[in-house]
């Protein structure tokens, strides 16, 4: 069972939650106000009508995101705490310790969150394509 080690994983999963909320709080201050255009350059589209709207989408994503990588570390967090920490919660296979180095809120393996982040994008994209 040492596929990780405990200490650094803590130290890894407080500094990314340290740093999602970092770009949480400068999100929002940039939505408060004060968006210089830089963001804009992100396009080369010269599309002068919806822009605006694009980038306000571009931000929800963004956002959504942060709360899902947040919920994530804590979900791996409560995991480190339980003692299953590095234990695959979809097959119950141990976690490769190469993974849990490169992303320390892993709490499946690589096969069982390709298969779950499959479902979950065709939920996601359940719109008309038409
Ligand atoms: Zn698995």
């Amino acid at each position: 069972m040492a596929n990780f080690d405990r200490e650094t994983t803590e130290a890894a999963l407080e500094q990314r939650l340290e740093e999602l909320r970092r770009t949480r709080a400068a999100m929002r201050r940039e939505s408060d106000g004060g968006a210089s255009g830089e963001v804009a350059h992100l396009d080369n589209h010269p599309a002068d009508e919806g822009t605006e709207t694009h980038e306000r989408e571009l931000e929800v994503t963004t956002e959504v995101f942060l709360e899902e990588e947040e919920r994530r570390i804590g979900e791996a967090r409560r995991a480190l705490a339980d003692g299953t920490y590095g234990t695959c919660i979809g097959c119950g296979a141990q976690i490769p310790s190469a993974r849990l180095a490169a992303v320390p809120e892993a709490v499946r393996c690589l096969d069982c969150q390709r298969h779950f982040e499959g479902l979950h994008s065709q939920h996601h994209s359940l719109r008309p394509e038409s």
